[in-house]
């Protein structure tokens, strides 16, 4: 499926909806022909298919990652996408060292760069999103965006060792 600048304008007054998230994508253009109120795009991966999973994730391909993303031009001229992606996750309690259910929500706010003295220069409130001949990679940049978002030291959220049974 592409997701071009064309089919965009015919949905000038609400934001376009796809429900199947384009392989590559070029922020830059979504952006430009994004309409008032920005395109959206939304849509469900499976964590098989993103790159470089480490063990733990790559043991659960079928878990789905929903995505949604919003490309826009904010008032300052700069490319703006903001995105959420959420995703339940299984992961080791790193205190009983037992499997738990996390459930990752995390939000983005990004801006294409195409080098780092451009990312340098990017308003604070974003993080530059690197692109390749205009274009990035979808399942690679929600990969890192996920990894961003995983917790770095996972928890069961109570007792789940008591305090006797566990020494640091
Ligand atoms: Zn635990």
């Amino acid at each position: 499926m592409t997701f071009d600048s064309a089919s965009s304008k015919r949905y000038d007054w609400h934001p376009m909806l796809i429900n199947e998230l384009p392989t590559t994508i070029n922020p830059q253009k979504l952006c430009q022909s994004a309409p008032i109120g920005g395109s959206h795009m939304v849509g469900k991966i499976s964590l098989g298919k993103l790159p470089n999973l480490d063990e733990t994730l790559e043991n659960q391909p079928t878990a789905q990652i929903s995505v949604s993303v919003v490309f826009s031009m904010d008032s300052e001229g700069y490319c703006c996408i903001a995105g959420e992606l959420s995703v339940d996750l299984s992961l080791i309690c790193q205190r009983c060292m037992l499997p738990m259910i996390e459930p990752i929500r995390a939000t983005f706010l990004v801006s294409p760069v195409v080098s780092d003295v451009q990312a340098e220069q990017l308003p604070a409130r974003y993080e530059p999103l690197m692109v390749v001949n205009g274009e990035i990679v979808v399942t690679q940049w929600i990969a890192e965006e996920l990894y961003l978002a995983l917790p770095f030291v996972p928890r069961h959220d109570y007792e789940c060792v008591s305090h006797d049974a566990y020494k640091e």
